[in-house]
């Protein structure tokens, strides 16, 4: 295996860090996951936009164009004959020393791993998951922005750890004001009377790309589709619930804090948008 560091192409084993890299020491740094269907690399530009901008937001300075970077995206994944994938970008402050400064680190560094995917299990999908909303809170958005896709993941991982000593498989975020926001690193959509409702995302949720996509398949397939605000409540009463991400694509949830939701069994309008989903995953994104 192949992993693109610093500016070249090393072996895996080669591909190692100073434990002075801020990126280490505090979680300085910003990262993408990306999904290769087919050759497909889904959304690259979309993925691309959200990794600058979560670098301009903490005014770190990415040593490549968005067109290098699109391209030392292609080689990795050629280099590791990879046709289905998963990709992980990360940029880090780079080494300094041991205070936080960050402008003591002169050389932000860029990891691109590739590698095959490890999916949840097929049955997960034909059964769907069980949710626990957590008692940890989505930071607030006048703090660090939750569109900042930080290599500060530890509140993300109290929610997930949470969430499985409760007994389920994801967690259920609120912001400080009792919204529901998202899991741990998925968004959610509720339906209800056949129209789909997700958070908007100034409440504190990532604005995701799978999330993106799906509302768009939604419209496209006259869904009603809105961005209202709900609470834990509505999840309990909704008809279907489902995640999104790049990793997990679409998947039901039929349970929520131990309330089965309608017959618990994934939904009609869910496994539809997934079945959409599947259809523009090999031809929306780059070659
Ligand atoms: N929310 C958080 C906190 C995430 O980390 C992710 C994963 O990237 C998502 C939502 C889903 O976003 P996307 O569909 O872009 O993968």
């Amino acid at each position: 295996q192949w992993i693109f560091m610093g500016d070249k192409l090393v072996k895996k084993e080669e591909a190692v860090i100073s434990v002075y890299d801020h990126g280490f020491l505090y979680g300085d740094g910003v990262f993408e996951g990306i999904r290769v269907y087919s050759g497909n690399i889904f959304k690259l530009d979309d993925h691309l936009r959200r990794l600058y901008e979560s670098a301009q937001s903490i005014m770190l300075n990415i040593p490549y164009t968005k067109e290098e970077m699109q391209q030392i995206i292609i080689d990795t994944v050629r280099k590791n004959q990879l046709d289905s994938a998963y990709i992980r970008v990360v940029v880090s402050r780079g080494p300094g020393n041991l205070g936080l400064d960050p402008t003591n680190c002169l050389q932000p560094r860029v990891i691109v791993i590739a590698e095959e995917l490890a999916l949840f299990p097929k049955e997960l999908y034909e059964r769907g998951l069980t949710v626990a909303s957590v008692s940890s809170r989505r930071n607030r958005p006048d703090v660090l922005s939750p569109q900042v896709k930080s290599l500060n993941y530890l509140n993300n991982i109290l929610v997930k750890l949470e969430a499985n000593q409760a007994g389920a498989h994801e967690a259920l975020m609120l912001n400080d004001q009792g919204y529901v926001t998202e899991g741990s690193a998925d968004n959610i959509f509720i339906v209800k009377n056949g129209t789909i409702y997700t958070p908007p995302v100034y409440l504190g949720a990532l604005e995701g790309i799978t999330r993106n996509a799906i509302i768009d398949l939604a419209r496209k397939n006259g869904y009603e589709m809105r961005e209202t605000p709900f609470t834990r409540h509505d999840v309990y009463v909704a008809d279907e619930v489902f995640l999104t991400g790049t990793a997990a694509e679409v998947i039901a949830v039929v349970e929520v804090d131990k309330r089965t939701i309608s017959d618990g069994k994934p939904g009609e309008i869910t496994n539809h948008l997934l079945s959409e989903f599947r259809k523009i995953v090999t031809t929306d994104g780059v070659h």
